[in-house]
């Protein structure tokens, strides 16, 4: 008892294409070109970039591959579903 009360938001992840419930206060959002569907740390345009969610599982499979090219991890917002 004394928790907050959460607000639960539903989104597609940008990463697997599905419905997940995140809480939209914390969510991790990746600038994403949506002609390349890439970051543009990850060679995507900057300028045409949009905020997209993405969820922890995603996160958990993607940061491998970021640390690989040189590149920060994402941090998890840790309180999703998927
Ligand atoms: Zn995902």
């Amino acid at each position: 008892m004394g928790d907050k009360p959460k607000l639960v938001a539903f989104g597609i992840c940008f990463v697997h294409e599905r419905t997940f419930a995140f809480n939209p206060d914390t969510v991790i959002t990746v600038p994403i070109d949506p002609a390349t569907g890439l970051p543009p740390d990850m060679g995507g345009d900057a300028g045409r970039a949009i905020s997209r969610p993405i969820c922890d599982v995603c996160i958990g499979k993607i940061n491998p591959m970021r640390i690989k090219r040189g590149l920060d991890a994402i941090a998890p917002a840790g309180d999703q579903g998927s």
